[in-house]
């Protein structure tokens, strides 16, 4: 065995190119629970002071992109964005939305599953990629999709679709082992879909797709024209349940129970005890191979 590894050692060194950024350590799946944990706040505020401190600890620095939205007052939003890899080139956008909606008696919900695990997901997928990438990255956390992609489309108004690659989504993520992606984000999103395919077979992970994906933020991208792809995550009996709703609610047996992603999120339901951990691992591994799967086949 060694008479043939040798040879390979000393090729290796022989063609030592500058060193790669080190693979940095994975956050704990506890320290992404407890990450996700903080997410609950009393105010959208305080939701925006929560990723702000993660980002810091993480290590990736940020700006704020204030626009005009359209929360009760204060209207504003604030996207929060982070860019990775080099100045220049096509970019890969990863995208998650990091408000909560607010219930009728004025309430925040706490928006575990939805969306602080796709938060979470997300930022250490940048953490990961961050240094290792050929095409700019760009981590943008957003604002005001509650509301109706409000802060997706500040963004897009105010950069424009031309210089994106790529727009990876995350949203419902957290709770369950099995993919969801949609086929519904055009005909300039049919890359991803095969690139999510691809992902899901080299690492023998259970992926299901939607006819009609429900809507994310995505849809803003998609429909200026961006190849984009939204990613969720619940478990198989669930996904297939909320598959079958999607094309067929009249179909659906009364007698079975609804889907429960749809008496989860949006409600006072969606907390902490939702989240499992190893959940939130899966997720990130998933997104950090799609993006550098993206980033080694993209012009
Ligand atoms: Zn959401």
């Amino acid at each position: 065995m060694i008479r043939f590894i040798l040879p390979s050692l000393l090729l290796a060194a022989a063609c030592a190119t500058p060193a790669a950024a080190p693979t940095p350590l994975s956050a704990t799946p506890q320290q992404l629970h407890a990450n996700v944990a903080a997410f609950a706040q009393p105010t959208q505020d305080g939701r925006l002071a929560a990723l702000k401190a993660q980002l810091d600890v993480a290590g990736l620095a940020y700006e704020i992109e204030s626009f005009d939205g359209e929360r009760a007052p204060p209207a504003a939003g604030h996207n929060v964005v982070v860019r990775l890899g080099p100045d220049e080139g096509r970019e890969i956008l990863l995208t998650a939305h990091y408000d909560a909606v607010v219930l009728k008696d004025g309430k925040l919900v706490d928006g575990a599953v939805d969306n602080a695990g796709s938060v979470v997901a997300m930022i250490e997928t940048a953490r990961r990629v961050a240094g290792r990438t050929k095409h700019p990255v760009r981590l943008i956390l957003l604002d005001q999709e509650e509301l109706g992609l409000i802060g997706a489309r500040a963004w897009i108004d105010a950069h424009g679709v031309e210089n994106i690659a790529a727009v990876i989504n995350a949203d419902v993520n957290g709770n369950g082992d099995t993919l969801m992606y949609g086929l519904n984000n055009g005909q300039q999103s049919l890359f991803m879909i095969g690139a999510v395919k691809a992902v899901c077979a080299e690492r023998a992970i259970s992926c299901l797709d939607f006819p009609q994906y429900p809507p994310s933020d995505d849809r803003a991208f998609s429909a200026a024209g961006a190849p984009t792809i939204s990613l969720g995550h619940q478990p198989k009996v669930e996904a297939e349940r909320l598959r079958h709703f999607l094309i067929s609610p009249q179909g659906y047996d009364p007698a079975a129970p609804p889907p429960k992603v749809l008496t989860l999120i949006h409600t006072p339901n969606d907390t902490i005890a939702a989240v499992e951990p190893a959940a939130l691992a899966l997720a990130a591994d998933t997104f950090t191979a799609l993006v550098l799967k993206l980033d080694a086949t993209l012009e």
